[in-house]
Formats: structure tokens, C-alpha cells, sequence
């Protein structure tokens, strides 16, 4: 992805600049973006743990209209309540996607890819902008050593593959959760699929690990992955998803992927389903028993769908949990 066309890299300017000024509290957040890599970039935020310099790197964001079942287990007055509580649109549901980046050991590690170059285009620059918003942060996609990745989702690994089908990141190791690599390439799982959307996302995780192939290399929980980088074990949302503890010298943040997707619901009610949580049992019980450590241990949580920057802080609220954004 080094080769984008100044069009292309334009194209991609002005639909940050669209993102952030379409949900106000998103714009909010990136206003106040600082301290920067070496100038303000929009889509970029930069802050150090320890002796890893840790980057979040926009890749946009999708918004569409709530489906009555977008939380299974309450009445869908109570999603309005708790959406007008967090001074959100009741009717449209905005997720943002953002990606991580470190620096340790001069290697660089990126975390999840967002939904790639294809749906870039598609969306017109919406989403899928994190290859885009790399590059104007000073990186190149060659220069990555090692991809790391919670779960098979479309936004999570759709920015592994170009849009013409080759690996976005040509010189990297593809790291992936065994469990997740197990589930999505075994074709007993593929025939059992009950929708059309889990059927996509079989298919796609074939497609792309199809033309990854020998660059990846599955991990099981509790692995140190890259210097300083440890897997856990946070299944629900997914059959294998993972999560990262990231640690330099006392300074740690947890990189939680999708735990909660939502968090003015899943964070402020950890125990409502989400209609994307495959097991949404299980998915509860692994974001109680994350948030309960980090509100205990007061770490720096990142989520790859929290207003962006997507970091903050947990505290505890009533029944369930508080994100205390940092930007
Ligand atoms: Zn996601």
C-alpha cells in the first residue's frame, strides 16, 4: 500500500474530515488529539507506554440504523433510554473502527486492519481508512513486522488483502487466535452457518488467509506475541477472540477489541447481548470479568470501537461500568 494515487490519498483526507464532524462527540475527542506524532494529523493519536510508543490509527466509521435486536436481552426502550442517557442518536447506531500500532524494540506491530482497501472505495473513504491514515502517520505497510489480530471479522481483517488481492502488508508475519483460525477455515462450522452474514465471513476468512498463506502463524491465550505483547484468552464475541495486554516498566494498557462493541451499552449494561456476539453468554462473562480487573488494577483500556481516540479508563457505575475517555 504504498502506492496510493494523490487522489486516492485526498479521497481519504476529506472522509476523515467527514468522520469526525459527523458524530460531534467523535469530533470532540480528535480536536483534542494531543500530544501528536511530529504535526496534528487527523485519524492519528500518539502516546507512549513505557518504552513502547503506541499509535491509534483511525480506519473511519459506519453508521446504520438501529435494529429493534441490536441488544437481544432487553426491550428495545431501554437501548433508546441508554442511548439518550449518553446524549447519542436513538435511531442510527455509529461505530467507529480504530486500529493500534506500536513501536517496540524498533519493530513495528500492528493490531487489527480495519475493513481494507476494497471497502474503502466502496464507501467512498467512510471506512477502511487506516491504510491511508498509516501512511500520513510516517509508515509504510512494508515496513510492518508482525499483524496481529482479535478476531475474523470484516473490520478487523479485511485490511490484510489489497483490493486486488494481494497481502497489504507484504514483509509481515500474520499473527491470528488458533481457536479463531480453527472455527472459520473448518467447512463442518461453514455448513452450519445460519445466516447469510456468517456465511460472508467464512467465506471471506478463506479468501484472505487463502492469499495470506504462509505468513501466518497461529498463537494460543497467554502467549507473548510480540515484545512486550501478550495474548488473552476474551471468547464470546467470537469463538477465539483475544484480546492484548500491552506492558513496558509499570505502564500497561489492555487492547480489547471487541469485548464490548458499544460502549455506552455494553460498558455502562455489561450484561445486555449483543446481536454480533456469537455467544453472547460467554461474551458477557469475559467483559465482566476484563472490566472488573481493569477498573480494580485502574489500567488504560483501548477498544477498537470506542470514540476515538479509544482509550480511556473503567469506572464503576450502578450496575455495570463507566468509560472515562482519554483525548
Ligand atoms: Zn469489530
Amino acid at each position: 500500500m504504498t502506492n496510493h494515487s494523490r487522489r486516492t490519498f485526498l479521497a481519504g483526507t476529506t472522509a476523515a474530515a467527514v468522520a469526525m464532524l459527523a458524530p460531534g462527540k467523535y469530533a470532540t475527542a480528535r480536536e483534542a488529539s494531543s500530544p501528536a506524532v511530529t504535526a496534528p494529523i487527523s485519524g492519528v493519536f500518539q502516546r507512549t507506554i513505557g518504552k513502547i510508543e503506541m499509535l491509534s490509527v483511525s480506519d473511519g466509521a459506519n453508521s446504520f440504523p438501529r435494529r429493534e435486536n441490536f441488544v437481544s436481552n432487553v426491550p428495545p426502550v431501554d437501548v433508546v433510554r441508554a442511548l439518550q442517557a449518553a446524549r447519542l442518536p436513538t435511531d442510527t447506531i455509529t461505530l467507529t473502527f480504530t486500529p493500534v500500532v506500536l513501536k517496540t524494540n524498533g519493530r513495528v506491530i500492528v493490531i487489527d486492519t480495519g475493513l481494507g482497501e476494497a471497502a474503502f472505495r466502496q464507501s467512498n473513504g467512510v471506512g477502511g481508512q487506516f491504510h491511508t491514515n498509516l501512511e500520513a502517520a510516517g509508515y509504510d505497510a512494508a515496513a510492518v513486522d508482525r499483524v496481529l489480530i482479535t478476531h475474523f471479522h470484516a473490520d478487523h481483517i479485511g485490511g490484510l488483502v489489497t483490493a486486488d488481492g494481494r497481502a497489504a502488508f507484504p514483509n509481515s508475519e500474520i499473527w491470528v487466535p488458533a481457536a479463531e483460525y480453527a472455527f472459520w477455515l473448518n467447512n463442518a462450522n461453514m455448513a452450519r452457518a445460519e445466516s447469510e452474514a456468517t456465511m460472508a465471513n467464512f467465506q471471506r476468512a478463506r479468501r484472505i488467509f487463502g492469499i495470506l498463506g504462509d505468513s501466518v502463524r497461529t498463537f494460543e491465550p497467554d502467549t507473548e506475541v510480540a515484545p512486550g505483547v501478550t495474548s488473552m484468552a476474551t471468547h464470546g464475541h467470537t469463538p477465539g477472540h483475544t484480546s492484548f495486554v500491552v506492558e513496558s516498566g509499570a505502564d500497561k494498557v489492555i487492547i480489547q477489541g471487541d469485548v464490548t462493541t458499544h460502549p455506552a451499552l455494553f460498558i455502562r449494561h455489561p450484561d445486555w447481548h449483543g446481536a454480533t456476539d456469537m455467544d453472547a453468554e460467554m461474551a458477557q462473562q469475559a467483559r465482566i470479568k476484563l472490566y472488573d480487573r481493569a477498573v480494580a488494577e485502574g489500567m488504560l483500556i483501548q477498544g477498537f470501537h470506542f470514540p476515538f481516540p479509544a482509550l480511556g479508563h473503567l469506572a464503576r457505575e450502578q450496575d455495570g461500568y463507566r468509560l472515562i475517555p482519554i483525548g
